[in-house]
């Protein structure tokens, strides 16, 4: 299937839902970019930090840039000037980090914590606790460049249909909670965001209220990895 018909498709099983696509196009050449962009697509998605700064030098600015993966302090430079919005935050050093980098830049950088919902040890994220005690830091309340904007999980890698639904639904009620107790004063307004939903579990995302999907391989097909771990991400 084209990139165009892929996305195509997608985009008539979102319609009617509150859930806008992003195209993960990490590992993906510009070329790729460009055939989605010719289809419209305007939101994309990367994982590291370098191949996204060069992407984002070569190709259109009208491109809304996300930021999807494991994200260093150290890296945090490189995507400063530009990023939209930041899905993955999952400490509460990356979230300061992020603040000292927007302030250098003059901005204010949007960003999704990222919650553990999966199974798997491996996959990074913020447990309730964790967050609640971010929210309640002094530090955080003094952050004036960042703007935590929602809510980003990834279930666990499963064909288990009830499982990945049991995890989403955590997600999307933790969201809800958080959205009621927390972000009911004056920084409330701009928790909107639940990012949930891969090429293959992104149904269940948006039936338990996604407004983000990220989708990759079922619009630009597999990629090929070099060896790639959780340290080198
Ligand atoms: C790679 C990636 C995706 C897209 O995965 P696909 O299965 O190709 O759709 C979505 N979210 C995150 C955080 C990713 O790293």
């Amino acid at each position: 299937m084209s990139v165009r018909s892929a996305l195509q498709k997608i985009n008539q099983e979102l319609e009617g839902s509150s859930a806008r696509l992003v195209a993960v196009s990490k590992t993906f050449p510009s070329s790729a970019i460009w055939e989605a962009y010719d289809a419209d697509q305007r939101i994309f998605g990367e994982s590291k930090a370098q191949e996204l700064a060069e992407k984002y030098a070569s190709l259109p600015k009208d491109i809304e840039w996300h930021f999807i993966g494991h994200l260093q302090t150290n890296k945090v430079k490189y995507i400063a000037p530009f990023i939209k919005l930041i899905h993955s935050v999952d400490s509460f050093k990356l979230l300061q980090a992020i603040d000292k980098e927007a302030a250098k830049n003059e901005r204010v950088i949007d960003v999704l914590l990222q919650v553990h919902i999966a199974q798997e040890e491996a996959k990074f994220g913020l447990d309730e606790s964790e967050i609640l005690a971010i929210f309640a830091d002094p530090v955080y309340k003094a952050l004036n460049n960042v703007r935590v904007c929602g809510l980003m999980g990834m279930a666990t890698n499963s064909t288990d249909v009830r499982l990945l639904d049991k995890e989403f639904l955590s997600l999307a009620d933790l969201f809800s909670r958080l959205k009621h107790n927390i972000f009911s004063h004056s920084k409330g307004q701009h928790f909107t965001e639940l990012s949930m939903g891969m090429s293959n579990d992104y149904p269940l995302g948006v039936k338990r209220g996604a407004t983000l999907v990220r989708i990759g391989s079922r619009i630009f097909g597999g990629r090929v990895y070099a060896a790639e771990t959780k340290a080198e991400n």
